[in-house]
């Protein structure tokens, strides 16, 4: 059995990829604002560095993977806090614990809007891990409802982008670390319950994200493929975001691989 730390562990995919890790005997510590077994806010530096260290204490310092699920998809420059540096800091400050580990894995989740329309200087903002920078421009981002939602784009396309720069660094692949992120495409969880609760909803979201395979996706094809990323087997997948989404991507970026 292996040693998982999950953040998002309190609600949809990472309440979800904990259940079934959980089911078939390997141990769990989650992360979360809530309902898990460490209390954490990874919205600011110290709060990341606390749930980092209690989480490496809770697992008796050795961890063989941690899977970033927690996130959020607000207007606001708290979304850029916890989507892009709630990861990237988390995941930095739990390299020690992952390096006791014989087959130490890592994987995120990006976003298929991380394909759409982004606020470029928000996403070069962020991948120069200067927060204070970042949260400027997100909040002047944040004053217009035409420009907030890029917000949100611009987060998952800095963190695709910051797993294609990390992932073959010294600190991930040269420790022996696979870092991939999975891009879901719309997933029916508290996060999009409301938006999917309507035709008028389920209209827009099926306009930006259209599923030609089987549709709006429960967690569980999410958290399985997050656990394949970060099982023993995964050897050699690296640097990689992978698109979940019944085939928007395909539809989205058709021949532009
Ligand atoms: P969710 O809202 O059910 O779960 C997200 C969890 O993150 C919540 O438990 C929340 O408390 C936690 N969180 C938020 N802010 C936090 C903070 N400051 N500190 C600690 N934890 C915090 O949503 P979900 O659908 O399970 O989303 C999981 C991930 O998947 C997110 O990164 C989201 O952006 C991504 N995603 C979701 C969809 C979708 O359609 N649901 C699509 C693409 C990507």
């Amino acid at each position: 059995s292996r040693s998982y730390v999950i953040t998002g562990a309190g609600s949809g995919i990472g309440k979800t990829t904990a259940a079934i890790l959980e089911a078939r005997g390997d141990t769990v510590i989650g992360v979360d604002l809530r309902g898990a077994a460490v209390a954490g806010d990874l919205s600011t530096p110290t709060g990341r560095a606390e749930a980092a260290a209690e989480a490496t204490r809770l697992a008796g310092g050795t961890v063989d993977a941690v899977i970033a699920c927690a996130g959020l998809a607000l207007p606001k420059p708290l979304t850029a806090a916890v989507n892009y540096f709630g990861m990237t800091e988390f995941l930095d400050a739990m390299r020690p614990a992952l390096a006791g580990s014989a087959a130490p894995r890592v994987a995120l989740i990006s976003s298929m809007a991380s394909i759409q329309p982004v606020a470029p200087a928000l996403v070069d903002a962020l991948l120069t891990d200067d927060e204070p920078a970042a949260l400027a421009i997100a909040e002047r981002l944040a004053e217009d409802p035409a420009t907030g939602n890029l917000i949100y784009s611009s987060s998952k396309r800095a963190i695709s982008r910051w797993v294609r720069r990390e992932a073959p660094s010294a600190a991930w692949a040269g420790a022996g670390i696979p870092l991939n992120a999975v891009a879901p495409g719309t997933v029916v969880t508290p996060m999009t319950a409301e938006l999917l609760a309507t035709p008028d909803g389920r209209a827009l979201v099926d306009a930006s994200v259209p599923m030609p395979l089987n549709s709006h996706q429960g967690p569980e094809s999410i958290a399985n493929l997050l656990i394949w990323l970060t099982s023993v087997e995964n050897s050699h997948c690296c640097g990689q975001t992978i698109y979940c989404d019944g085939g928007a991507d395909a539809v989205l970026r058709g021949d532009d691989v």
